[in-house]
């Protein structure tokens, strides 16, 4: 069980103004996570439309 990947995607809540990391789904088609403030869902297509930057920012 090592073959974890280092990979997040950093997001910008602009709900709550507070930043977190979200990861990617079990699929790996979505990276998936939720505001920590008012835990709020975010789903981001990876590696779909417009979304190859890391940083990201969530209205
Ligand atoms: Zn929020």
């Amino acid at each position: 069980m090592s073959n974890a990947k280092k990979k997040f995607l950093g997001i910008m809540f602009d709900c709550c103004q507070v930043y977190a990391r979200i990861y990617p789904n079990a699929a790996g088609t979505h990276y998936e996570g939720r505001c920590p403030r008012c835990r709020r869902t975010l789903k981001v297509r990876i590696g779909g439309e417009g979304t190859g930057q890391r940083f990201f920012r969530a209205q």
